[in-house]
């Protein structure tokens, strides 16, 4: 490969601590060229926050370290290696068609990885090309953005460029990159490489890395490395509880797609769920549901109990203790899962206080959700409305009922009902990134070159909570044609 164009500038500097790893974790990889790049959207807010230079970023040279046609004097441009379970198998894998610029601190005193996805061939493309489309990396850019907006950890996007070039897919496609910014990219698989191809000592060093990066030392208690399995799992209860709370189904959650840090990651067949039904499955390739709306709580402690497989030497040198650890470890994960969750439930529907029989009042509601295929989102809108009409389930016997005990639950609380209605704004989303308004932006986006729909979209997505402003168009349920909407893998 021919050496890098090399921008010598102070407008964004990049560290790369990942690469001080043993070899083993990752390999040295410029990205590819881009032959004519164009900045197609970029994330000023995200740049705001995170106090990067947009006037930079936006210029001509901008555009080309957003390319990978130029890197940053001193940056050592990275792929890392990571295996992971797919649907139950371990393979091997790393970032096949992923460039690790570098580390930038943010002006809070932040570390994130900024990413290009879709930048070309690395070590670990395995035959692939190691590039991507254009929609898909606007689906990311779309739905990351959205899952931010609503709470939820996640990857961020600040940009997509065109690269210039096609892409090869079913159809003739545009390439793309997006640049993406994690607060890092360490994943479970990135854990189970290292524990499968590394040392123990190599797999020390991981972990002490990741304790660094993500936590202070002094939360640490006992063994650093059994605090880090139990935070992981809490993040990921919290996470999960997040997810279901807002019915965001992930579609692929490969060991290789759940980050240590808790932050949602590789945005491929997601979608959001509108009928209430817990085995919603939108990927054309989950044909059994494995990774269905109601299986990912059970999926995600499948994937920790992985996680701490690969962390066993680490736990205690004797390998029966180390196993009943890991076990005591794994089996909260239900437990935390299920508290986060009726938290989050309790807040949907206004409620600030616990008592024992909530739980009943929450289930019966999702089960006359589910007999009646309400739309999820829109149950909640409308409860939080006080607008119980244009929807089936508000003329049943059952929800009647049911609206009269929740009713009675709220009144036994010290709250009035100004600040119940203010509390279920908070968490019940007037809009979510549904999955026609997506498609239609996308098209837009790539058949006419129109980013106005989509730039429209985000606009709408990214203030769920506001109450103020509410815009029926993006609440509109797809017109039903009989078909299911399906999602693909984001190759
Ligand atoms: P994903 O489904 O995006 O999580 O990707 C699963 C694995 O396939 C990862 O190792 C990716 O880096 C790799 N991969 C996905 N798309 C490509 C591509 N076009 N070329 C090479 N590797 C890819
Ligand atoms: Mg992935």
């Amino acid at each position: 490969m021919k050496d890098k164009d090399i921008i010598i500038t102070k407008c964004v500097e990049l560290e790369n601590t990942y690469s001080n790893l043993p070899e083993k974790l990752y390999s040295r990889q410029k990205p590819s060229d881009s032959p004519s790049p164009k900045l197609v959207i970029f994330n000023d807010s995200l740049a705001d926050d995170l106090g990067l230079n947009k006037d930079f970023l936006k210029s001509k040279e901008g555009v080309d370290f957003l390319s990978g046609n130029k890197i940053l004097e001193d940056s050592t441009p990275i792929s890392e290696s990571y295996a992971g379970h797919q649907f139950g198998h371990f393979t091997m894998l790393g970032d096949g068609r992923a460039v690790l610029l570098g580390e930038y601190i943010s002006k809070n005193g932040n570390r994130y990885d900024i990413q290009l996805k879709g930048s070309g061939v690395t070590k670990y493309s395995r035959g692939g090309d190691g590039k991507a489309a254009l929609g898909p990396m606007l689906r990311e850019y779309i739905i990351s953005e959205g899952m931010n907006a609503l709470g939820i950890p996640t990857t961020r996007s600040l940009a997509v460029v065109t690269t210039g070039e096609k892409v090869i897919r079913e159809k003739i496609l545009d390439g793309a990159i997006l640049t993406r910014v994690a607060s890092s990219h360490i994943r479970v698989g990135t854990f189970q490489y290292a524990a499968n191809w590394g040392s123990v000592e190599e797999l020390r060093t991981l972990a002490d890395y990741t304790l660094n990066r993500h936590y202070k030392k002094e939360d640490y208690e006992g063994n650093p490395y059994i605090y880090l399995l139990n935070e992981v799992v809490d993040k990921q209860a919290s996470l999960i509880s997040k997810w279901q709370l807002v019915g965001f189904v992930h579609g692929v959650m490969n060991t290789d797609n759940m980050t240590i840090s808790g932050e949602t990651i590789d945005y491929g067949p997601c979608a959001f769920m509108d009928i209430y039904d817990p085995e919603t499955v939108f990927s054309s390739i989950d044909t059994y549901g494995r990774y269905a709306y109601g299986n990912q709580p059970n999926i995600a402690m499948w994937n920790l109990a992985r996680f701490a497989e690969s962390l066993l030497p680490l736990l205690d040198e004797d390998e029966k203790k180390a196993i009943k650890l890991a076990e005591k470890s794994i089996s909260n994960f239900g437990n935390l899962y299920k508290k986060y969750w009726y938290q989050g439930m309790r807040k949907k529907l206004g409620i600030f206080n616990e008592e024992e029989k909530d739980k009943d009042l929450i289930d019966d509601l999702l089960a006359i959700m589910y007999k009646s295929k309400a739309d999820y989102t829109n149950t909640f809108r409308s409860l939080t409305l006080s607008k119980l009409e244009g929807m089936d389930i508000f003329k049943m016997e059952e929800f009647k009922s049911w609206n009269n005990l929740w009713k009675e639950r709220l009144s036994r609380q010290e709250e009035d009902e100004e600040a119940s209605k203010r509390l279920m704004e908070e968490n019940n989303p007037i809009v979510i990134p549904r999955n026609h308004r997506v498609e239609e932006a996308l098209e837009a986006a790539t058949e006419n070159n129109d980013f106005t729909v989509m730039k429209s979209l985000l606009d709408a997505i990214t203030r769920p909570y506001d109450y103020s402003n509410i815009n029926e168009y993006y609440s509109m349920l797809p017109k039903s044609n009989g078909c299911k909407y399906r999602t693909y893998c984001g190759t």
